[in-house]
């Protein structure tokens, strides 16, 4: 069997976790009678301090529905240059909500306060574009699963609140942010007006997102959703999914963590260019080929044909992503094939 490091999205539902899915009590979501769905929404509002929670297929529509609430159409959000938001939703706020981004850059997607706060120019005029909300992306994907400073999460809110700006925390990766950084859901969840949270990363269920806030603004995601078409039915078969994966996914997180960090540690000894394991937090590893004679696309190539999955992200940009598929022995043995691949 390959050892798939692609994403930590390639997980397959555990037989507990099938067995949970099986047996949930459902109903029929879009009258509000699915028992496990409400359970869920709940459950994942209670842990961030938020009033409420709408459950979603994906991460993207997640994080565009806080945007088509929060930001009016021909206003304009801001966030990292390589944020999902920007980068990977293949344009759905500008598409769905009529808005434009504008992006500050960052060394590993790290958040520095001044950075959005500087650019930001709410209440523009007649004449330019006005800031409504910044976004934020914790842990940083592309970034290099970085995790944002708690005292620049604290600083941006005081910044934003002084000039009036709302903020949306992209969470698909907060559980990996709590694992690595001990700072609790609350005191992430108390800094933002939204958050997108992924079930079906790190945390292992096959589909499932949620999107929290006040009561009055999920109220309204509700109404988009449906409009989205992604108003579901006995969905309470995936949100049980969602609920076994906050009982049993989160502490092993800090196991992806370690193994992320073995492996950085040994491609750095193959090559000190490619990485710098002192700067992996969390479950991914991303590498700089710039002084590689080869692309991330031929690497990939390579170390699929010796059975190892990796992704391409840039022509000189790959990612290794570990998960709760991947164990100690299938880390040994990703080891050995990076060394025989990037020596040859
Ligand atoms: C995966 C991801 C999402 C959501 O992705 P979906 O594939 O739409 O579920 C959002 N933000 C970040 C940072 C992600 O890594």
């Amino acid at each position: 069997m390959a050892i798939d490091l692609r994403s930590d999205t390639v997980t397959r539902p555990s037989p507990a976790m099938r067995e949970a899915i099986a047996s949930a009590p459902v109903g029929d979501d879009v009258y509000g009678d699915d028992p496990t769905v409400n359970s869920l929404e709940e459950r994942v509002a209670a842990m961030f301090g938020k009033e409420a929670g709408v459950f979603t297929p994906t991460g993207s529509l997640a994080n565009q529905l806080a945007i088509r609430i929060l930001v009016a159409p021909g206003e304009e959000l801001i966030a990292e240059t390589n944020s999902h938001i920007v980068r990977a939703e293949l344009g759905a706020a500008a598409v769905f909500s009529g808005i434009t981004t504008r992006t500050w850059p960052a060394a590993q997607g790290l958040l520095k306060a001044s950075d959005p706060l500087e650019i930001a120019r709410p209440d523009s005029g007649p004449y330019l574009v006005s800031t409504t909300a910044i976004a934020v992306e914790n842990t940083h994907n592309f970034g290099g699963g970085t995790v944002q400073p708690i005292s620049e999460i604290a600083a941006l809110r005081i910044g934003a609140d002084a000039q009036g700006l709302a903020l949306h925390l992209d969470g698909a990766r907060i559980w990996n942010a709590h694992i690595a950084s001990g700072v609790s859901f609350l005191e992430y969840g108390k800094y933002f007006d939204t958050i997108s949270v992924c079930l079906s990363k790190g945390l292992g269920a096959p589909v499932g997102s949620i999107m929290l806030s006040t009561k009055e603004r999920v109220s309204k995601a509700r109404i988009w959703r449906k409009r989205y078409g992604a108003g579901m039915r006995q969905i309470g078969v995936l949100a049980a999914a969602g609920h076994f994966a906050l009982d049993n996914n989160i502490q092993r997180l800090a196991d992806d963590h370690r193994r992320a960090k073995e492996l950085a540690v040994a491609i750095a000894a193959i090559d000190p260019s490619l990485i710098d394991p002192a700067g992996v937090q969390t479950n991914i590893v991303g590498l700089d080929l710039a002084h590689l004679p080869i692309t991330a696309a031929e690497l990939a190539t390579r170390t699929r044909e010796k059975g190892l999955w990796i992704s391409a992200l840039g022509p000189k940009y790959a990612r290794l992503v570990t998960h709760m598929d991947f164990d100690d022995a299938q880390c040994a043995e990703a080891i050995e094939i990076l060394k025989k691949t990037l020596v040859a």
